[in-house]
């Protein structure tokens, strides 16, 4: 099972992919936990990721590119692997293409866990912390006892920079202009298949789950 499990902050992909690997076996690989693996491990590609990530710059496609490859040539992904955040521009996803045709691989799925923009807006933006005992709150969620207020000590509960509804605005609308390419790419592809993400966790997996059973193509 070659997966690649795309969506926006909030769509709950994290948790649809801890599910899927503990169902499937397969490793869950994300660009930071590569990049992270490639610099401890000391590989040449890791340090000239590192001196990039070090001077507060991108790390340029070809060297991301490198490190998913010798990611994906270990042993651990020959019964398949759950790509998540990379690819995240068109080039890389042509690399992916012909990185998979070298290993003599190829793409099972490319799932987009799909939640409407104002539903991710009202998730993301209704996290409230505690200042006192540090305890977080969700306004749909997790909601406390008395609306802005510690249910431990009645602090009155405030909002992390991250999750303020002009930080969340401009970080949905950077993720969904880096995504749509990519979604239209492997829509024309074929290889696209939306899961209805606004359901409850356990609905979305079984649809994820229907999916990743059958065939792509
Ligand atoms: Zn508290």
């Amino acid at each position: 099972m070659n997966l690649i499990l795309m969506g926006l902050p909030g769509a709950g992909k994290g948790t649809q992919a801890d599910k899927i690997v503990e169902k499937y076996g397969v490793p869950h690989i994300s660009t930071g936990d590569m990049f992270r693996a490639a610099i401890k491990g000391g590989t040449e590609l890791g340090l000239k990721a590192k001196s990039f990530m070090d001077a507060g710059n991108l790390v340029p496609d070809e060297v991301t590119v490198g490190i998913v490859k010798e990611r994906l040539a270990k042993d651990d992904c020959k019964k398949g692997f759950l790509l998540d955040g990379f690819p995240r521009t068109v080039a890389q996803a042509e690399a992916l293409e012909e990185i998979l045709a070298e290993l003599d691989r190829q793409l099972d799925h490319v799932v987009y866990i799909k939640v409407p923009e104002e539903d991710l807006f009202k998730r993301l933006t209704g996290r409230w912390v505690c200042p006192t005992c540090g305890t977080t709150y969700h306004e749909i969620f997790n909601p406390p006892k008395e609306a802005g207020k510690c249910d431990k000590d009645g602090s009155e509960l405030i909002q992390r920079e991250d999750d303020k509804p002009e930080t969340v605005e401009k970080r949905l609308q950077v993720n969904l202009e880096q995504t749509q390419p990519l979604i239209d790419f492997y829509e024309n592809k074929g290889y696209l298949r939306n899961v209805d993400g606004k359901q409850d966790i356990q609905n979305v997996f079984e649809d994820l789950d229907v999916l990743l059973k059958g065939s792509n193509r």
